[in-house]
């Protein structure tokens, strides 16, 4: 992966998640403060749009991340002969544009475009498709031949959906209600959120309809210039609003002190071995690692810990990278592809080891149009972390390479030829996204829907405890973990401010 700060020279190529870290020469908190206002813990686009908002707000803040790059899973790196992969751009709803208007730049969010295409392709179905209401209700009347009150009906329903309705009605039982024995019709609904956020049928139909009316309501959009380009300019506004940025930093605990009284309050952070003080903490981490490992289970209540326990992890994914040689192309085929063999569709088996469904992303010159043209195509599927985490090196070797065949064999039936132009070919797999991220299991999409009350609640147990990041399914994935970082940030601002006033109150009268 790409260094921003690193001065050492690399003598050594660390590789990733079978090497370890590489050792750091130098340290990376030389420059901070002996406290802050707000320490929040990783630069997921949650992490890092929490600091920007409390920044701006005035705050001294400091960001700590344990890798050497910002962006948590927002993230690219570079490879040996001009590649550049990105990992999760393939595509996010439109609200992006909003939330990095209103929470970062205007010239950030006019960055933000919609794809020119996405394209279905299984035994079920195959056509090209816009990602809206207006397209899917074609498609679901002209291609699977449904009635039209049939499927305005299904979309009202959803777009009814609120989320503090009472219902326990899972996602596979509002699809039997509204189109009952469809799996065709199931699969073009499901297939592509499962590969957004990792939910299943049997996840509760509201995370359904919350993020998939997101999607409907205007398509799929991407950030022109890559994500590289995001968290520069992510990076150069949070200095200009103050907030220290530290890579490389891990923090290995939230200190919390208990009152004699039995109140429990943030302290600060345990950090590269060094303490720092803050008001209050905000993680980023994992909402299960942020309670059991970073403030320990002893500062919880027992019926919070059990809950939080029970917080179920979302599964992992595999991605296959893919650059083609300099000089060489590919006509447009798509932007984003979901591609299957199976014929067809259960939640499951998109987790399948070597399973026959993927998506492919296309990255042509015009993603980043301020470098010389070059073509990369990523390759995602969902997959379980313990389906790869037992391989010795050797054996993960081998079915990576595996995974790396049957990847190109699916794309050359798209693109004939391809496989001669691509010089570069990578794969990450469960252990890697466990390994750069540090999120349990190599959890790709955070928590399901009970992760969200644990994450909200954290600052009843320890005053000045906050969290951000994916849970819930509906805070995950771009949109979902930047809104969050700011509604968490909101929460933290009011947290300050009542310190702040307590304090003024307590001078006055001294
Ligand atoms: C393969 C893949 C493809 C995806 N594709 C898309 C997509 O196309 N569109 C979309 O919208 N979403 C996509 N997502 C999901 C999206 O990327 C994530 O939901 C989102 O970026 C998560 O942001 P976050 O704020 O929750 O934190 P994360 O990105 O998970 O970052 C958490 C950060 O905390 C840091 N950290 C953890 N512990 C510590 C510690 N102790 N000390 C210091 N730092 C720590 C980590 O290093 C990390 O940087 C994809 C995800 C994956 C894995």
């Amino acid at each position: 992966m790409s260094d921003t700060n690193e001065i050492i020279p690399q003598k050594r190529y660390f590789k990733g998640s079978t090497d370890g870290k590489r050792p750091l020469h130098h340290d990376p908190l030389g420059k901070a403060r002996s406290d802050y206002d707000l320490i929040v813990i990783g630069s997921g686009l949650a992490g890092l749009t929490a600091a920007n908002v409390l920044g701006r707000a005035g705050h001294r803040v400091a960001l700590l991340e344990q890798h050497y790059n910002f962006g948590g899973l927002a993230t690219w790196f570079k490879r040996r002969g001009g590649h550049v992969f990105d990992i999760s751009l393939h595509g996010f709803p439109i609200g992006m544009k909003k939330t990095c208007r209103k929470y970062w730049t205007q010239a950030i969010a006019d960055s933000i475009v919609q794809l020119d295409g996405v394209r279905f392709d299984n035994p079920q179905f195959s056509f090209d498709t816009t990602f809206t209401r207006e397209d899917f209700t074609d498609k679901l009347v002209d291609v699977f031949g449904l009635e039209r009150a049939q499927v305005e009906g299904f979309f009202d329903a959803l777009r009814k959906m609120d989320f503090f309705d009472p219902s326990d009605e899972t996602t596979g039982e509002l699809f039997e209600r509204f189109f009952p024995g469809r799996n065709d019709v199931h699969r073009l609904l499901m297939e592509p959120i499962s590969y957004a956020n990792g939910s299943t049928l049997d996840d509760p139909a509201i995370t359904y309809g919350i993020v998939f009316s997101n999607f409907m309501s205007k398509g799929v959009y991407t950030f022109t210039g890559g994500t590289d380009q995001l968290i520069k300019a992510m990076k150069a506004e949070l200095v200009k609003n103050g907030v220290d940025l530290f890579n490389s930093v891990e923090v290995e605990r939230i200190v919390v002190d208990q009152s004699p009284m039995g109140e429990r309050r943030v302290r600060g952070v345990m950090a590269n071995g060094r303490f720092i003080a803050a008001k209050a903490v905000l993680s980023n981490a994992n909402i299960r690692s942020t309670i059991t490992d970073l403030v320990g289970p002893e500062h919880f209540e027992s019926d919070f810990l059990e809950r939080a326990r029970a917080v179920r992890l979302n599964t992992s994914s595999c991605q296959v990278y893919m650059g083609l040689r300099e000089g060489t192309e590919i006509p447009f085929i798509t932007d984003l592809l979901f591609t299957s063999t199976r014929p067809t569709f259960t939640s499951e088996a998109l987790c399948d080891f070597h399973g026959e469904s993927r998506t492919f992303s296309f990255y042509y010159p015009k993603v980043r149009p301020h470098a010389a043209p070059r073509y990369a195509i990523v390759s995602s599927t969902n997959a379980r972390f313990e389906d790869w985490k037992d391989f010795d090196r050797a054996a993960y070797e081998v079915e990576k390479s595996k995974l790396e065949r049957d990847t190109l064999a699916s794309l050359e039936r798209y693109v004939p030829g391809v496989a001669e132009k691509i010089e570069h070919v990578e794969t990450a797999t469960p252990r890697t996204f466990a390994f750069y991220t540090e999120h349990p299991a190599g959890t790709s999409f955070g928590t399901k829907f009970e992760g969200l009350p644990i994450s909200a609640e954290l600052p009843d147990q320890v005053g000045g405890l906050f969290h951000a990041g994916s849970v819930g399914i509906i805070m995950s994935g771009w949109l979902g973990a930047a809104n969050y970082g700011a509604i968490s940030a909101n929460k933290v601002d009011a947290f300050l401010h009542a310190l702040a006033h307590e304090a003024a109150s307590e001078a006055a009268q001294s």
